[in-house]
């Protein structure tokens, strides 16, 4: 199921929940350079050079550059990629 960021609308359909409830987010997921510059994710979440395997956007089959925290909403629609803000 695809999820979307609360913060910036961005939709990812691979998604790891968090365990920890202590964290500010609740869910992380990998993300390629090019996402993370289009989609605007949020620098203070973005973990740099750290990410592995597949960019979690959904449509999007980049090796993935970093790491992304943030707090899901989820979402009905798959294909949309941006938040209606
Ligand atoms: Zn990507």
């Amino acid at each position: 199921m695809a999820v979307k960021d609360k913060e910036t609308g961005a939709v990812f359909d691979d998604w790891i929940e968090y365990e920890d409830k202590e964290s500010d987010t609740d869910t992380w997921t990998q993300v390629c350079d090019a996402c993370a510059k289009c989609l605007h994710l949020l620098d203070s979440y973005l973990e740099v050079g750290a990410g592995q395997g597949i960019c979690g956007v959904v449509g999007c089959q980049n090796e993935a550059d970093h790491y992304y925290d943030f707090t899901r909403e989820e979402v009905n629609n798959a294909n949309s990629r941006t938040s209606k803000a």
